[in-house]
């Protein structure tokens, strides 16, 4: 067996032992015979399961009471349309523009009411965060919207914007549990799983409880009602069970590691090794305004696109997997989520080091 370096944006690296412990659990899960994927999700093998990963995520995230947690499917991208069609009362919303998962959340809230794009950063193709002091809110929006990481561009919002006592909707797939956050500056957190918690299939939604309600856009589908899922503790139907279960291993390694703090901590010093060498290297350079740059999603270029895809091969083939930038900006991408050890980034360093005398 030999692992690689995996910088993939999404799905992503996960910790080595989650994937062991699973592993071993696979054949006979803690003596039910069975592995979690055959079991009933209302066994109460499973009823534990789920619990203790709400309840380990309540903890990680410091979520008060009044904030449900759901665990659901569809991906990051069906919340584009959930989003709307159970917040939107007054059939307004804000919405900034940093890329292009901000965008298609935006296009898909034009099909429910009125989505206003009160800021972008479509300019200068997503390099930087504008900033959001004093947006023109609407008077009636229902919520203002981010995409607080910017997975393809690598900025991410090192303030939050001043809504001017607007609910605050985020999107944080790819840098969920990368750091702490203040649930209470929120109306709704979510995020698919994939890019930092778990396997695709699992999207899990931190919603204040005021905005679960029955007063939704007429023809929202029952499955689309987030009501209907708080009601219920995720259970309305079948959920991504397998997923879930390893979300919760997953949650209990990041409280090993001594929680978000730790793991803040760990993310800014491995983040720093990349940066510090993009800025002073004399071939690659990174994409991002310094203030924005993201922890998790590091895009660089050589400004040479041949030089960059013999990079990426060359990489590869010394064991640094999926480094090739997003189609939409092409250069590279180094994610380095929390499960990629600093040993990774460390390496990736050197490699890229060689590759600038080789090639500068
Ligand atoms: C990957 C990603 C999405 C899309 O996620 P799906 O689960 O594929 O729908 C949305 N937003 C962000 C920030 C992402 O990184």
């Amino acid at each position: 067996m030999s692992r690689v370096y995996n910088f993939s944006a999404g799905p992503a690296v996960l910790p080595e032992e989650v994937l062991k412990e699973a592993a071993e659990e696979m054949l006979d899960y803690r003596g039910t015979g069975m592995s979690v994927m055959e079991m009933s999700h209302r066994s109460k093998a499973y009823d534990t399961i789920i619990k203790e990963a709400e309840a380990d995520l309540r903890e990680l995230m410091n979520i008060p009471d009044n904030y449900k947690v759901l665990f659901l499917q569809g991906g990051a991208s069906q919340q584009f349309a959930m989003i709307p069609m159970n917040l939107m009362k007054n059939k307004v919303a804000d919405y900034i523009v940093t890329g292009q998962w901000a965008k298609k959340a935006y296009q898909e809230a034009c099909i429910y009411g009125k989505a206003n794009k009160i800021a972008s950063s479509e300019d200068q193709t997503f390099s930087y965060i504008p900033d959001c002091s004093d947006l023109p809110i609407s008077e009636d929006a229902d919520y203002v919207y981010i995409c607080e990481n910017n997975t393809i561009y690598g900025t991410k919002f090192k303030t939050l914007p001043n809504t001017k006592g607007k609910t605050l909707v985020a999107d944080v797939s790819s840098c969920f549990l990368s750091e702490p956050v203040d649930v209470t500056k929120y109306g709704v957190i979510y995020g698919g799983v994939q890019k930092n918690i778990g396997p695709a299939g699992v999207v899990i939604v931190i919603i204040r409880e005021d905005l679960i309600t029955e007063d939704v856009l007429p023809g929202t589908p029952t499955m689309l009602k987030y009501k209907i899922h708080a009601d219920n503790d995720s259970l309305y139907n079948t959920p991504p069970a397998y997923g879930i279960y390893i979300c919760g291993k997953v949650f209990k390694w990041l409280k090993k590691q001594g929680g978000l703090e730790a793991m803040k901590a760990y993310n800014e010093k491995k983040a720093a090794i990349l940066y510090d060498f993009l800025d002073q290297s004399r071939l690659f350079k990174g994409t991002v305004r310094r203030e924005d740059r993201s922890l998790m999603n590091v895009p660089f270029v050589t400004g040479n696109e041949e030089l960059d895809a013999k990079f990426v091969k060359e990489a590869k083939a010394a064991g640094f997997e999926n480094l090739k930038g997003h189609r939409s900006v092409g250069g590279m991408r180094a994610s380095i989520y929390n499960a990629m050890p600093i040993e990774g980034v460390e390496k990736l360093v050197e490699f890229m080091k060689k590759f600038e005398e080789e090639n500068a």
